[in-house]
């Protein structure tokens, strides 16, 4: 399950972020293309949170769809996977979106002074 060691980097870097101060939300963005299970990383997140700054922070994933240019014929197709076919045939596709994985926001608890 290679969602955990993605979690653990996600709460690191947040972790960093945060500089000590309690962490109420996370939004991700999480290509459908890439492989990720946004229910597996929901999971490992509750795990890998417990004991730091981001325990009990709400965590938001958006899932980008898979979009490709034809470089044949220049059309613009959805894809469900990493690979396709254009309405012209051809198998050229270059991948627009639908690989990533990034953090998106971090809401850190205003503190009182
Ligand atoms: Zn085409």
């Amino acid at each position: 399950m290679h969602e955990l060691g993605i979690t653990q980097n996600i709460v690191a870097i947040v972790t960093e972020h945060a500089q000590g101060s309690k962490v109420q939300r996370v939004v991700l963005e999480i290509g459908k293309l890439s492989a990720i299970l946004p229910d597996a990383i929901q999971f490992c997140f509750d795990i890998c949170t417990q004991n730091t700054v981001l325990a009990g922070a709400t965590l938001e994933i958006i899932e980008i769809p898979g979009l490709a240019r034809c470089c044949q014929c220049g059309a613009e197709i959805y894809l469900d996977k990493p690979f396709g076919i254009c309405n012209c045939g051809s198998v050229e596709l270059d991948l627009i979106t639908g690989e990533e994985l990034k953090i998106k926001e971090i809401e850190i608890e205003e503190l009182c002074v």
